[in-house]
């Protein structure tokens, strides 16, 4: 049992990359034909015994989504898209920032989205979010996104009636209409080299009155409590249809939900970070490669570097240092100079044309 999960440290890189398929597979979707809410328990832990077990392996897992990352960024091809969606006090926030804790602030953009402005309303419903997209080699997280769509909005139908849509467009298919843009939209999008991964952090409604009373009992808290977030638990079943149906519609091989167990927020980071992993160890990132070219570029840039401030002796002067040195080795460098980068020049002989500098 002691042995059952040794530290990734301790494994190679296959292996760790399995282990990590097998800890975020049962919660990945990607068709959503079969998929019912009721299979996946808020509060499984499978396979990680205990919050430290589980931050030793976060702790290690942020580690390498930041080298990920980096070539990411460098390589400037692939991008990357992370939808979070929750009830209120599922976690989100906090998935946010533990996951992302290690990763480059330059290379990562976060969005969130609350309820639409005028000027939001004005638009199509993909707009406010189009404008947010990641760019290529960086990783762009949706804190809520155009899914609020087919959530708050089907379960609270006055909502659309505000939204500024010719009636003649508004059916009852609106909803299979909204699934189907959201698809295309995603299709599109991963066909233009953006990863997209959507996080739909399932917490129970008893963690949720927990997590609130806590919000209410700890003065730290009190500012992260709303009124209407209380509110709302009065419209659960409806939410859990809602994002059952937006999961079962939406779910694609390039585009996968995650179901990730919320009940514990320490399992649920550990999730998130391993199907970021997965995702981008898929993508076998590399350093760009250097071309003969642009090695011939490093290497003038580097000769021009160390040649600084040094000017090009004359004839005279060399024969002299020539002279003046008992030992010709004590004129070379110390091992912790700069120049002990570069081997040592030959040294000139008395009567020979001076070296070119
Ligand atoms: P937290 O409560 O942790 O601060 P949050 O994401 O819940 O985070 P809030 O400011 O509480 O942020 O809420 C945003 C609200 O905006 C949510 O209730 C969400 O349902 C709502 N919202 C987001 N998008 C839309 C939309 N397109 N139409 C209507 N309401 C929306
Ligand atoms: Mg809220």
């Amino acid at each position: 049992m002691a042995r059952k999960n040794p530290p990734l440290k301790e494994l190679s890189a296959k292996q760790r990359r399995r282990r990590v398929e097998e800890l975020i597979e049962p919660f990945r979707v990607t068709n959503g034909k079969r998929f019912r809410l009721r299979d996946y328990d808020p509060g499984d832990t499978r396979g990680v015994s205990s919050k430290e077990e589980a931050q030793q392996y976060l702790k290690r897992g942020v580690e390498l989504l930041a080298g990920m990352q980096d070539k990411l960024y460098a390589q400037d091809q692939w991008g990357v898209l992370l939808i979070f969606q929750a009830m209120d006090a599922a976690g989100k926030d906090g998935a946010i920032k533990h996951v992302m804790s290690g990763v480059n602030p330059q290379g990562c953009q976060v969005f969130a989205f609350k309820a639409p402005t005028s000027e939001e309303l004005d638009h199509d419903f993909l707009w406010r979010t189009s404008k947010s997209l990641p760019e290529r080699g960086r990783i762009g997280i949706f804190n809520r996104s155009y899914y609020e769509e087919v959530l708050v909005v089907r379960v609270h139908p006055q909502i659309l009636e505000k939204q500024k849509l010719p009636r003649s467009l508004v059916t009852k298919r609106v909803w299979d209409e909204r699934y189907e843009d959201i698809r295309a939209f995603e299709r599109y999008f991963a066909r233009q080299g953006f990863v997209i991964l959507k996080f739909f952090l399932n917490v129970s409604k008893k963690a949720q009155k927990q997590r609130f009373l806590e919000r209410l009992e700890r003065p730290e808290k009190n500012w992260k409590f709303a009124l209407a977030d209380a509110q709302e638990r009065k419209h659960w079943k409806a939410y859990m249809r809602a994002y059952e149906d937006a999961v079962r519609a939406t779910a694609a091989k390039d585009a996968p939900w995650y179901v990730v167990p919320a009940d514990k927020k320490w399992f649920a980071r550990l999730v998130v970070a391993g199907a970021i992993y997965d995702a981008l160890a898929k993508l076998r990132l590399r350093y760009p490669e250097v071309g003969p070219e642009k090695r011939k570029e490093l290497a003038a840039a580097r000769a021009q570097l160390m040649s600084e401030g040094k000017s090009r002796p004359t004839r005279r002067q060399s024969r002299d240092r020539v002279k003046e040195r008992p030992k010709p080795r004590e004129a070379t460098a110390t091992s912790d100079s700069p120049a002990a980068l570069v081997p040592p020049a030959p040294l000139p002989v008395a009567g020979a044309p001076a070296p070119e500098a």
